[in-house]
């Protein structure tokens, strides 16, 4: 599994940083998870990642905030028509199909909607991978859905005010990302990873 960073409040060198998150996993099947705010700086990060539009084969969106579904509207434009699916929380007013806690496509896992918000569950053989919005549906709860999938190898995205931090000290890696209240806390954890746009990790 190869997981790029393609939306952060922060960015590397050439790239552009935006309030809000997205990043693309490249697995059995490419899938952007979330959009950004901006429809630019989402176009100008994948660009620079080397992602076309044609190489998206489903989007999950965790939720409808418009830091993570923003870039949403006007990307639809640009997909082929029918290619791409768009997973997206069940009580949402986004256009796509709504999924509860199932594996929606091969290896790719919904935690079901808690809150307004679904994270994302990759199984990559006897790993798992658990990627988060904001985190309004609660780490721990997340954490408990996606023990049942197999050994937690990492993850990525917001906490939000997940504070009980520790625990995170046992997963491989953890990344992280916008809107996680105590990120500089867990940034000094050896097994973190600073996240920002232009990040590309393998596992
Ligand atoms: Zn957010
Ligand atoms: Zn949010």
């Amino acid at each position: 599994m190869i997981i790029k960073i393609v939306y952060d409040n922060k960015a590397m060198h050439g790239f552009k940083a935006s309030w809000g998150f997205s990043c693309f996993i490249e697995h059995d099947i490419n899938l952007l998870f979330d959009t950004g705010w901006r429809y630019s700086v989402l176009r100008h990060n994948m660009e620079k990642l080397g992602i076309s539009i044609n190489d998206i084969d489903a989007i999950f969106i965790s939720h409808s905030h418009w830091d993570h579904a923003g870039g949403l509207k006007k990307l639809k434009l640009e997909l082929e028509f029918d290619k791409t699916k768009i997973y997206v929380p069940p009580s949402s007013n986004l256009e796509g199909i709504k999924i509860s806690n199932e594996e929606f496509l091969p290896n790719f896992i919904s935690t079901g909607e808690i809150n307004g918000e679904q994270s994302l569950i990759v199984r990559d053989k006897d790993k798992i991978v658990i990627f988060t919005g904001c985190s309004h549906n609660g780490l721990k709860n997340v954490i408990k859905i996606a023990e049942k999938y197999g050994s937690i190898y990492g993850i990525i995205g917001g906490f939000h005010d997940f504070r009980e931090i520790d625990i995170l000290k046992k997963y491989k890696i953890v990344m992280p990302c916008h809107c996680t209240k105590l990120k500089k806390e867990i940034e000094t954890f050896p097994n973190a990873i600073e996240c920002m746009a232009g990040k590309v990790i393998e596992i």
